[in-house]
């Protein structure tokens, strides 16, 4: 039985104070989220805030975004081993804002998710197809190339530990969210994929919808048999509309 989760990404967004006020309405809603677990992820500057604000509550904490290397000269970077440190349970690799506006590639998501693994970070493997991709009908073609860059460099077992979240470019902060249907037929896509190769694995492993949830939507997405909870944007930042989201995993 896979536990949904629901995952807020703040992205650039926030500050000591507007973060503070968010937390405090998150946990004092938290008691009436029965099924969700619970993840923020904020700016790295402000890790060390909310790890103290949420270290006695139910929700958990996770990096944007993290280095494919472990240490020393690499100007800006931060490591899998310093998201530990702030004890993170998560950090988001390969969200298509990496991969479109800095043009990270394949291949370096891959490092960046090896790098993860191997200081015990779960990642949010991030994947999804441009609207021309869609278009074009290749949408499952690059969801599976994004995949095997992955698969190819940590082995199919390392989805052991790691979340999918499947986010369609074109829904990402748009407003124009995938109907259901579109998303479940993804969702199954990656799951009989993952369970060709293992199919504990392939029944096991979460795989997150991203792309415009808010709380009068979630319920319908969350309720597709493929798909196990949220990563969540622009919604997360509100924290009545992020617990609508996440109380969404209790109607169904
Ligand atoms: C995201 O950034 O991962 C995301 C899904 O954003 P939004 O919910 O704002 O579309």
């Amino acid at each position: 039985m896979r536990q949904p989760l629901v995952a807020g990404n703040w992205k650039m967004n926030g500050s000591r104070d507007s973060i503070k006020a968010l937390l405090e309405g998150l946990t004092a809603g938290m008691g009436v989220v029965k099924t969700a677990e619970v993840a923020v992820c904020p700016p790295y500057v402000y890790l060390a805030q909310v790890a103290e604000t949420l270290k006695d509550s139910a929700i958990t904490w996770g990096g944007q975004d993290v280095s494919d290397q472990e240490s020393g000269a690499f100007t800006g970077e931060v490591s899998g081993s310093m998201l530990a440190d702030c004890d993170c349970k998560y950090v988001i690799v390969g969200h298509s804002e990496r991969r479109s506006i800095y043009a990270e590639s394949d291949e370096f998501t891959a490092r960046k998710y090896a790098a993860a693994q191997k200081t015990g970070l779960v990642p949010i493997l991030c994947v999804g197809e441009l609207l021309e991709e869609r278009e074009q009908g290749i949408t499952e073609q690059v969801v599976a190339r994004q995949l095997d860059a992955v698969i190819e460099m940590s082995g199919v077992q390392s989805l052991a530990n790691a979340v999918i979240a499947y986010e369609p470019v074109w829904a990402i902060g748009t407003g124009k969210t995938a109907t259901p249907d579109q998303a479940q037929d993804v969702h199954a896509f990656i799951r009989g994929k993952i369970s060709s190769l293992d199919a504990t694995l392939g029944a096991d492993v979460c795989i997150l919808y991203g792309g415009s949830v808010k709380g009068a939507n979630a319920a319908e997405l969350f309720g597709m048999s493929d798909i196990d909870g949220g990563l969540i944007g622009g919604a997360s930042l509100q924290a009545e509309e992020f617990l609508a989201i996440c109380r969404a995993p209790d109607a169904n």
